[in-house]
């Protein structure tokens, strides 16, 4: 198709993509997504491929939802943009921010809003550090985060995520900011008892915090389940361990919900279902379905209190702290969840449907695990199935999968050897057996490729 080539020769002579080898992008020709409806994406020359992980885990409630292009259009045409600076308000970031905290725990009460999820993380990295200064306590900076997990791609989002490569990009982390171990069962714990695994990575955060002193130690920051660390799903008894540390030693805790919250592991928020009570939360993906771009930080009622209080000004704030915009999409995709009962038909048909489908995958050759939680899952491809012996790294095992995959029309994210998917909370039943079908499809290929 001519138009698609034009289009790739535009991008690979003026753009550079985020998160991508842009020299190698360039030889092989950019995937044009012309195009998108329900939970299919399309290519100009009408290829649908199942979007698998919902764009970056964040369409949830599908491609076209003309409620939400109706919601956008109407406040463009009303008030298409002011600031919430300097005692401004509007009415599309009050309604929201009242109708988010009714739907959240009970001492979440306060939104800050920013643009996004790395900006919700850095917002949380200075509130939760003028918290403390406000308590006279200015001592207490240092923020524990964990080795692998992904907190968005600003300075300190960067710094708060424990990418290897993306630290190695920079100098990074900031100061002040540390890591310990990730939950990893299948990965770093094997052949120890799931929740004994699970509490002897809580406990790094007690090492860590006696390491540093508790005097020093500002927060805890984490997502319910890693996601872009490759669907990380912690044994049960991790967080309740985290929740007590943090409580013993009077820690912040940050749940980072940019990918949990909002349904995807079937509450508003994930850490609802490990029964933890931050107390502060941030949120961006789902909360619009990606329509428009738009963060949160839900603030608990210790911290607001704090800082209406003795904190003065919160010298931070974005141009596009709550689009006006962006808040009425947000609204408008919040009423649509509750109208279309997307938490409820997840809990009760889709989630389980989805990962009684996905256990299925488990007995490939291919695969030594298969797991999820709610409405995200992931493989973990092996050479060798008995001993669950890796690939070797050079493989790239999860890369051949991956693109066997989109051959196959469906869109798999590989995190190393490991295959993730995230798709669409309003995903049916068909296209869930279409999903596995095409995934054991690609699984076939792969194996047929690297051993077959
Ligand atoms: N936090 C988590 C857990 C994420 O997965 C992401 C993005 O994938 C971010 C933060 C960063 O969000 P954004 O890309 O909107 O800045």
């Amino acid at each position: 198709n001519a138009q698609t080539q034009a289009w790739q020769q535009l991008d690979a002579a003026h753009h550079l993509h985020p998160f991508t080898d842009n020299g190698a992008l360039n030889a092989k020709g950019s995937r044009v997504i012309s195009h998108a409806d329900g939970v299919y994406i399309h290519t100009p020359e009408g290829d649908a491929i199942l979007d698998g992980m919902a764009g970056l885990w964040c369409v949830n409630m599908g491609y076209g939802r003309t409620e939400l292009v109706q919601a956008a259009t109407e406040q463009l045409n009303t008030l298409p943009y002011y600031n919430l600076f300097f005692q401004c308000t509007h009415p599309p970031a009050t309604e929201l921010a009242a109708q988010l905290t009714s739907l959240l725990p009970d001492h979440l009460n306060r939104v800050f809003f920013t643009g996004s999820g790395s900006e919700c993380n850095d917002t949380v990295v200075r509130m939760v550090r003028h918290y403390w200064a406000s308590q006279g306590q200015p001592k207490r900076k240092a923020i524990i985060s964990r080795h692998n997990a992904y907190h968005g791609s600003t300075m300190a989002g960067a710094s708060l995520g424990g990418m290897k490569p993306m630290h190695a990009q920079g100098g990074l982390p900031i100061p002040d900011i540390h890591h310990i171990d990730q939950p990893y069962h299948f990965g770093e714990g094997q052949g120890m008892d799931a929740n004994e695994f699970g509490l002897e990575r809580a406990r790094q955060l007690e090492a860590k915090i006696l390491e540093l002193g508790p005097e020093n130690v500002a927060a805890f920051i984490g997502e319910p389940v890693q996601g872009a660390g490759g669907v990380i799903i912690p044994p049960e008894t991790y967080w309740p361990e985290v929740q007590r540390i943090c409580r013993q030693y009077d820690i912040l805790l940050i749940s980072d919900e940019v990918i949990c919250g909002f349904g995807r592991l079937g509450h508003w928020l994930g850490c609802e279902h490990f029964g933890v009570k931050p107390d502060l939360v941030c949120m961006a993906k789902g909360i619009t379905s990606g329509y428009v771009p738009l963060g949160a930080v839900a603030v608990g009622d210790r911290v607001a209190q704090g800082l209406l209080d003795n904190g003065g000004d919160f010298n931070h704030g974005f141009t596009y702290s709550g689009h006006p915009v962006a808040c009425a999409v947000a609204s408008a995709n919040l009423k649509l969840m509750a109208d279309e009962k997307v938490l409820e038909r997840i809990n009760e048909h889709t989630a389980p449907y989805l990962q009684r489908r996905w256990a299925e995958l488990a007995d490939h050759p291919l695969v030594g695990e298969a797991r999820g939680l709610g409405m995200v899952a992931a493989l973990e491809l092996v050479a060798d199935k008995a001993s669950g012996k890796r690939f070797d790294e050079n493989v790239g095992a999860g890369t051949v999968c991956r693109d066997f995959c989109i051959e196959s029309g469906l869109v798999m994210r590989a995190v190393g050897d490991t295959m993730i998917i995230s798709p669409p909370l309003i995903i049916t039943e068909a296209e869930i057996d279409e999903l596995i079908a095409r995934a054991r499809r690609s699984l076939d290929l792969t194996w047929q490729k690297l051993v077959g």
